[in-house]
């Protein structure tokens, strides 16, 4: 059977399903069942010991096992359709639990912190050549790229009416930048890390501090270089409080270099800022809070971001990122507030913690219920009633997560996001 068959779509959806399903609901159907044959067992003793047919069967009926078995998948579906309304898609119950436990929260710097909009805010030539000619030759190399770093040079180009010729070839180094080729000619776009991978001779031009620079070389010869800004989201500041006050660490990983990335981390207060980092370093670095032990939620938009986001406990992609990164994601996040991720951590403490209230509370429930039935102290009418009403405060304690209209808080998603899931 084919995979891409729309049968074995279906097969892989469902296999996908059941894998993500929370490892929390695997305990409550076992505890579940465990119940009723404690229940069974005590029926049968009591029975042996009293032979009293009415005690027998209120020990039977008083023990309910609902609250955990219902009120359990209750809570986490009214977890997941909360966070929805927040902002954050998340694909399976599973990652609803790890956000629970979440206490570590990594961003990526470009496209994450920032809002990925980044503006040219300086240009400068090499003696000898023009601001024209340095245009076009980045705005050739850039032509495929789908980095923001690429939209910005080519909205430069254009704003000096300057059109620049597709390129022949395109090649693309992650965390690096673009080369192409046109007619024999072969043009650098990239940081600094790049013109040295591919022997561009120095001296290369001075470093711009505060923005994210971009050399620009034809044929090994630097052309000159365009500084690139990019403001932070406006709920950034606001956000990382929150995360403090949340309990979690936070981390910056980025691409980007040194000065820029400082820049815009300074007066933020994260706890950890690494810059310079190619794709799989930072996954590395995500790698290594794991193995430490650490819950991490990664948080990226890039393609360069997917390895980190498939490495961390939980990773989530930002709305407007690459479909790559949604795609590797298990979680993401419409509209790009990061505070909307944070509600959402809190949603998903709060559904655990509903979740282990009803666990405890169907226990002792059942032990007290148990016990006064087999000492004869409850008739089965009381027994039913007992079993009912507890099961049900249960069930309404995890309803209590179900979204109503009332618990959107006030902020309205700040950007469109189109969205497409490969399933
Ligand atoms: P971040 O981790 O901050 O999102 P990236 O890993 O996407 O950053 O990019 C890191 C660096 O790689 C950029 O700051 C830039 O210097 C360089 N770079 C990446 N893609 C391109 C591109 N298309 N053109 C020029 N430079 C690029
Ligand atoms: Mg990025």
């Amino acid at each position: 059977m084919g995979r891409n068959t729309a049968f074995g779509r279906i097969v892989e959806a469902v296999e996908t399903s059941e894998r993500s399903r929370a490892p929390i609901q695997k305990t409550a159907d076992r505890m579940a069942g465990y119940l009723v044959c404690f229940a069974l067992a005590c029926a049968a003793v009591t029975f042996l010991l009293t032979h009293n047919a009415r005690s027998t069967i209120s020990v039977i009926i008083v023990a309910g096992a609902c609250g955990i078995a219902a009120g359990t998948p209750l809570a986490i579906l009214g977890g997941i359709g909360r966070a929805a309304r927040a902002g954050v898609i998340i694909k399976g119950g599973l990652f609803l639990e790890i956000l629970g436990k979440v206490d570590t929260v990594v961003l990526d710097k470009t496209g994450t912190l920032t809002l990925g909009q980044p503006r040219v805010v300086a240009i400068d030539e090499e003696p000898g050549v023009s601001r024209t000619e340095l245009l076009r030759a980045a705005a050739m190399a850039e032509a495929r790229s789908e980095h923001t770093i690429a939209a910005a040079v080519r909205q430069e180009a254009l704003r000096y009416e300057i059109s620049a010729p597709s390129p022949d070839t395109f090649d693309f180094t992650p965390g690096r930048g673009v080369m192409v080729t046109y007619r024999g000619e072969s043009v650098l776009a990239g940081n600094r890390a790049m013109m040295v991978e591919f022997g561009v001779p120095g001296p290369l031009p001075k470093v711009r501090p505060n923005t994210t620079e971009i050399l620009i070389a034809r044929n090994r010869k630097v052309l000159g270089r365009i500084c690139i800004s990019d403001e932070v989201h406006p709920e950034g500041v606001e956000a990382m409080r929150e995360f403090r006050e949340a309990g979690l660490a936070t981390v910056l990983l980025s691409g980007d270099a040194s000065t820029a990335v400082q820049h815009t981390a300074g007066k933020l207060g994260f706890d950890v800022v690494i810059p310079d980092l190619l794709p799989a370093q930072k996954s590395d670095r995500v790698a290594e809070l794991t193995r430490a032990g650490k819950v991490v939620a990664m948080l990226g938009d890039g393609i360069n971001d997917a390895p980190a986001l498939m490495q961390a406990s939980i990773g989530i992609a930002m709305g407007s990122g690459t479909d790559v990164a949604r795609e590797s994601a298990d979680a993401v996040l419409l509209g790009d507030d990061l505070r909307r991720f944070v509600e959402v951590i809190h949603i998903a403490r709060r559904c655990r913690r509903i979740i282990m209230t009803n666990f405890a509370g169907t226990l002792i429930v059942d032990a007290i219920g148990v016990a006064l039935a087999s000492f004869g102290f409850l008739n089965p009418l009381l027994a039913v009633t007992i079993h009912v009403t507890s099961d049900l405060a249960f069930i309404l304690n995890s309803a209590r997560l179900l979204p109503r209209r009332t618990c959107l808080r006030n902020r309205p998603l700040n950007r469109t996001s189109t969205l497409s899931f490969a399933h």
